[in-house]
């Protein structure tokens, strides 16, 4: 809670008495010796109120007082609060914007009460935005290329050239009927079907993202059972809590999670947490079960067999909401179609699966995994379990542990209840969008190849080998917020596909930053930050459904003192532009004439003829969110401008159990049941499932129930997977599989401080930290004769990265751990970037392939604007070790399996922390000896490229899944 003095409360002539430690440093000089010289300053007239937040009737003219101004006294200042959100991770939390009246600058951000996912809060990354706002190092103007790609020899260039010339570009490929030529490539979306409308309206199957390379397992492991591929944890009124990453860490959704874990947890809930790791999270658990590597989801089957046993099942829920007739049919017919006899057979089914099995597999005691399922059973619709990231996205089959978790819901009644977990479709807003075009009616096989079906999503880790084995060409290339040469695993042969014209024609890199990535562009375009740019937000932060929008500050500022801006360069530094402006800019300039069908969905819709505008954009939009127009009337607002002003609002405050929503007469208008199944369909697509004599909404699958036996992975190729399973991880879990210095690599972890590229500019958060040593445990140290601040090397199939060890009793002996979100770099001849945290490195490459990075400096001070830049007094910016990841894409979920099978020994004579050595030709073969896992003449036999019932972003029409 914080302090503060209220402006016009103050008796006059106090002057505060000096504590001892004012006292102190008084005496060595430190501070002036000011009690006799200090002017008086007002005094509180008490009592003194205490409060959380300004109110928003303060908003407009907030007035603090300058701690800055020191030793003056009661210097105030007069500051403009306009709302917005941050971008630091997808949680979209609520930030305030401090604008000072006087500089028209913006001072600091702070939590905006106003939000329901944030409350008000943020995480350390939240205040941090000023740093990247203020960062000295950021790009003000487009840039283009002045020599070979690659070279680091750029030059400004206007916009309007710039935009000339990559229209005219696409304009050429649509022309030439190269749809597929053109790509968007994003790795952090903000905005909801902002670029779903420009791809659509530019007829592309154009969409490509980070999913791969994060959360498809998880995805897939939630979809294929529940039909929904993300879920949406009710923590605050749980039960008891299980999560499978290191959750706090892990930003989705970091800090509106976090607080809600914590007042579950202070009502009495119980929380475990499976990770071969300690972290923040575990540490803070009631049971941490530290699994061997992969087993996960052989841990939650030995959980699911304890409720079987101990009879904890919810018979109820599992009669009305889970397939198993459809299994009993399938997998033991003639036996009496009856939940009994269905519990009875899975009882069966999972018969090996004890809580010994689980101490000797999974490594975790038999008494905990006993205690634990007791506790989940107990719990029933109040358990309520989260992955992401962790086991789900590091194994071979690590869908499977999402899927896991989806059975255990089953069995205990807890999806889409209180306390339990819901999908997240139930969570988000889905947008009204003005003259939306229609879906496209395109494939685009470099990002959805045949060979990988069922994936969640665009196989995006492996385009650069898709185009090195001759698949395809791209033509246009823009990438946002998205740096793959950094973060994606075999970062070097990123480097070869984006330095090879013949592969990638022109690449439009749309950054507020230079990173590893847009040095290898041709046009680098500054984007603004977070606060200097409109999005539309909505995550399932918990059991509720809100928007939020970010918005330019300083533009909604000018606009509540009257100014109107048109155009968000106005108000952002240098010539940072807005990437919604962009598009629309870009789009009319691609069919300046109307000929390609394009320019009518960028045309203002009020004033044909002219622009659409951000305001008659968002304006659609909240016009049309239920309830917000009548609150915004309330306060004589536009919708707009209700939003504007406090930049969040709950649509709905509580969002269960909407499988039971009985349909409407209308929905089932010409509707159609299904007398086997119940199912009602409604032309040709399932909408409902009739049960007890009702109509009602069920699950988005196949059968609308949740789907314990899947025929889906018969249908496709996979029919030893048709019920949760375990599959043996391509990391061995057994330690005589291992010589005496192979080990495990867990490299997926995030410090709850840094994220990705963006933190990089942010000083604050590098001054908390800047290293990721190797995480090595006491006894392998001990083997291996390591200790803490030993330079160690860790030998992947692809290479070997050098790095510093710390020898720690916090994580499973048999397992290594480094995080991913340090060991940024930059070459000699690029732009100096994010000087707070890169390292300047050289680079070897030869032709056969070989390449190697030597880091010759570590951040150190520079000079700049900034003062702080001189006072950097770390010298280690971290270990880029994703280059040295072969991939390891999953044949269902098409996950990149992170985890790595490392050789770990103490450094040679001649390494040096941050050495980096990779072959791509290996980890070209690697690639292909994975390719050789999925099951291609099944996928021929469906006649499709992928389900139909499944999601994929930027569907296009049901025609376009045919193979022709
Ligand atoms: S969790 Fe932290 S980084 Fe993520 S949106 Fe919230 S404040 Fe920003």
């Amino acid at each position: 809670m914080r302090a503060e003095l209220i402006a016009g409360r103050f008796k006059m002539s106090y002057r505060p008495p000096r504590n001892w430690i004012e006292r102190i440093a008084a005496g060595l000089g430190v501070i002036p010796d000011g009690d006799a010289d200090a002017p008086a300053v007002s005094a509180p007239s008490l009592p003194i109120q205490l409060k959380r937040y300004p109110s928003p009737d303060e908003w407009d003219d907030f007035v603090e007082y300058d701690a800055k101004a020191w030793p003056r006294r009661a210097v105030a200042r007069h500051y403009r609060l306009v709302p917005t959100t941050c971008f630091n991770c997808e949680s979209a939390c609520g930030l305030l914007a401090y604008v000072d009246k006087d500089t028209g600058k913006i001072r600091k951000f702070e939590g905006n009460p106003h939000h329901p996912g944030s409350r008000g809060k943020n995480c350390a990354k939240g205040p941090a935005t000023i740093n990247q706002i203020n960062d000295t190092d950021r790009i003000l103007t487009p840039m283009k290329r002045d020599g070979p790609r690659g070279s680091g020899k750029w030059r400004p260039v206007s916009w309007d050239d710039a935009i000339g010339d990559i229209a005219s570009r696409v304009r050429k490929a649509l022309q030439e009927k190269r749809q597929n030529e053109v790509v968007y490539h994003v790795g952090r979306p903000g905005a909801e079907g902002f670029m779903d409308r420009v791809l659509r309206a530019w007829g592309i199957d154009g969409h490509n993202s980070h999913t791969n390379i994060c959360s498809a397992g998880a995805r897939f492991g939630y979809v294929i059972t529940t039909g929904d591929d993300r879920p949406s944890p009710d923590y605050a009124h749980a039960r008891f809590i299980l999560a499978l990453n290191a959750h706090f860490e892990s930003g989705h959704y970091f800090n509106p999670h976090a607080q809600r874990i914590t007042e579950a947890k202070v009502k009495g809930c119980k929380l475990a947490v499976v990770d071969p790791r300690l972290s923040n999270t575990a540490a803070l658990a009631d049971y941490w079960m530290p699994t061997i590597p992969g087993t996960e989801a052989a841990l939650l089957l030995c959980l699911a067999r304890v409720i079987l046993e101990e009879d904890l099942c919810n018979r109820d829920f599992i009669e009305r909401w889970v397939n198993w007739r459809a299994y009993l049919q399938a997998c033991h017919p003639g036996r009496a179609e009856t939940v009994e006899e269905f519990i009875a057979a899975i009882r069966a089914q999972y018969d090996k699966y004890t809580p010994e099995f689980a101490e000797s597999e999974c490594g975790v005691s038999a008494k905990m995994v006993a205690e634990v399922g007791r506790l989940i059973g107990e719990a029933g619709s109040r358990f309520c379990a989260h992955t992401w990231r962790g086991a789900a996205s590091a194994h071979l089959g690590g869908w499977e542990v999402a899927r896991g978790l989806a059975f255990l819901h089953m069995l205990t009644g807890s999806w889409g209840t209180k306390g339990g977990t819901s999908p997240n479709s139930w969570n988000k807003y889905r947008a009204h969008l003005i003259n939306p075009p229609p879906p496209i009616n395109q494939w685009n096989e470099l990002h959805w190849p045949r060979d990988y079906p069922l994936a969640h999503y665009e196989m995006s880790f492996l385009l650069p080998h898709f185009l090195k084995e001759g698949r395809g060409k791209i033509d246009v290339y823009f990438t946002r917020v998205f740096n793959p040469v950094w973060t994606y695993p075999d970062g070097f042969t990123w480097i070869e596909a984006l330095s090879d014209e013949s592969k990638i024609g022109l690449h439009i890199a749309l950054t507020p930053t230079w990173n590893e990535t847009a040095m290898f562009a041709d046009y680098v375009l500054p984007m603004g930050h977070g606060p200097e740019r409109h999005d539309l937000n909505t995550y399932e932060t918990h059991s509720a459904t809100w928007i939020a929008f970010r918005q330019p500050v300083l533009r909604a500022a000018k606009r509540a003192a009257g100014i109107e801006v048109s155009d968000t360069r106005e108000v952002n530094p240098g010539e940072v532009w807005e990437e919604d402006e962009f598009w629309i800019a870009l789009s009319l300039a691609i069919d300046p004439d109307g000929s390609l069908g394009i320019r009518k969905y960028f045309e203002s819709v009020k004033n044909p003829g002219q622009p659409l505008t951000v305001d008659e954009y968002y304006s659609h939009i909240f016009d049309r969110v239920e309830g917000l127009p009548e609150k915004a009337k309330s306060e004589n607002l536009t919708p707009l401008d209700y939003m504007r002003k406090y930049g969040a609002f709950q649509v709905d405050s509580s969002v269960l159990e909407k499988h039971e929503r009985k349909l409407t007469s209308k929905e089932t208008r010409g509707a159609h049941t299904d007398d086997q199944t119940g199912v009602v369909t409604k032309n040709g697509k399932p909408i409902g499932i009739t049960i007890g004599g009702s109509i009602v909404q069920g699950f988005p699958t196949p059968s609308r129930l949740l789907e314990f036996y899947s025929p889906t992975m018969i249908e496709w190729g996979w029919p030893e997977y048709t019920i949760p399973g375990y599959i043996p991880s391509h990391i061995p879990s057994k330690p005589e599989d291992y010589a005496e210095d192979e080990f495990c690599l867990l490299p997926t972890f995030r410090l709850p401080t840094l994220i990705h590229t963006r933190s990089g500019s942010a000083k604050w958060l590098n001054e908390i930290a800047q290293r990721n040593p190797l995480w090595v445990h006491t006894n392998d140290a001990k083997r291996l004769g390591l200790r803490t601040g030993d330079l160690a090397r860790v030998t992947t199939e692809i290479g070997y990265f050098v790095d510093k060890v710390w020898v720690t009793e916090s994580i499973r002996p048999g397992v290594v751990a480094c995080s991913h979100h340090l060991g940024r770099w930059r070459r000699r001849l690029d732009p100096a970037s994010s000087r707070w945290s890169g390292s300047v490195v050289e680079i070897e490459s030869q032709s056969n392939g070989k390449w190697r990075m030597r880091q010759v400096a570590g951040p150190g001070p520079f000079a700049s604007p900034d003062p702080d830049s001189s006072r950097i007094f770390w010298r280690e910016g971290g270990v880029p070790q994703n280059l040295t990841h072969g991939v390891h894409p999953d044949p269902i979920s098409g996950m990149h399996c992170w985890h790595q099978r490392i050789r770990l020994n103490p450094a040679q004579s001649d390494d040096r922390c941050g050495d980096v050595m990779v072959d791509t030709e290996k980890s070209m073969q690697i690639y292909k000896d994975w390719l050789k896992k999925t099951r291609f003449d099944a996928v021929q036999k469906t006649g499709l490229r992928r389900p139909l019932w499944m999601k994929r972003p930027l569907r296009p029409t049901d025609e376009a899944f045919s193979i022709q």
